[in-house]
């Protein structure tokens, strides 16, 4: 037994084995779903934030920069105006501005959006409104948006036996689609791009987020962040700064393995790497 095991020891230090070993080595490990990310990184994780809120050009991207993290940025046109030079700035530095529809349409069942329900839409009304946002952006930015955003997550228009989904739409018309709320990492061998996962950020403490990310580096998956607000106090709909700057100190600090970049950056490379040619 001990001529075996040190057999096994000399055999190990001429690098013949063992093979998984030798993997982490040279950084070929394959990730649990199969898919390996570049530089042998266990994880790729994306920050994302909605709406335009005015605190993510005043605060949270000065924040993003001093890290060099990169970060996807659903806009709603309206908003975006009121800050359209911090816009213009935050795309030429890198940041990936998406569509969020041009006047967040959500179900009518939130009383606030009842003026502009889901339900009351249609799929040509919703075309006709993303192609718009996207003009808006395009102006603003001088870039094309390859992300969309849903509102509220939702996916829908119309009601009842008449409900359509608009993931199609966003499938033909973006290289991605972002939910809202959702429960899980995405996996990057299976996901569809036109219905990824986005995870609560707001509210959170880095160690709660720490915990996700955690999660998401045994499945080897793909974590999509998604905010609102950027800002010091606990507030509605606030993504913390003390979380932000604790969150971008650990994902870019090489020994935790992980490739924290914007939505686009990471699906472009999904789609050229993975098996199968799916999108
Ligand atoms: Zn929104």
């Amino acid at each position: 037994m001990e001529r075996i095991i040190s057999l096994l020891a000399i055999l190990s230090v001429l690098g013949g084995f063992p093979a998984q070993a030798q993997n982490i080595k040279t950084g070929s490990e394959k990730s649990a779903s199969g898919f390996q990310w570049p530089e042998g990184k266990k994880m790729a994780l994306s920050l994302s934030f909605d709406d335009a809120r005015l605190t993510q050009i005043d605060k949270g991207i000065p924040l993003l920069d001093q890290y060099n993290v990169k970060a996807t940025f659903y806009v709603s046109p309206k908003a975006m105006k009121q800050r359209a030079e911090g816009w213009r700035k935050a795309a030429a530095n890198g940041h990936d501005i998406g569509n969020h529809s041009m006047v967040h349409p959500c179900s009518g069942n939130f009383q606030w959006s009842r003026n502009r329900a889901l339900e009351d839409y249609t799929l040509k009304k919703m075309r006709r409104e993303l192609d718009s946002a996207s003009l808006v952006i395009m102006e603003v930015t001088g870039v094309k948006p390859h992300s969309f955003g849903y509102p509220c997550g939702q996916k829908f228009v119309g009601r009842g036996k008449k409900t359509k989904s608009y993931v199609p739409l966003i499938a033909a018309m973006f290289e991605t689609g972002r939910g809202w709320l959702d429960e899980a990492p995405n996996d990057p061998a299976y996901c569809d791009m036109a219905k990824l996962y986005g995870m609560e950020l707001d509210g959170k403490s880095f160690e709660e987020v720490l915990k996700i990310i955690e999660t998401a580096k045994n499945q080897g998956g793909w974590l999509i962040f998604a905010g609102h607000e950027m800002n010091d106090e606990q507030a509605h709909q606030t993504s913390l700064l003390s979380t932000l700057e604790a969150l971008c100190r650990y994902a870019t600090d090489p020994s935790n393995e992980i490739w924290i970049d914007n939505v686009h950056s990471i699906a472009s490379y999904i789609n050229k790497n993975r098996a199968g040619n799916i999108k």
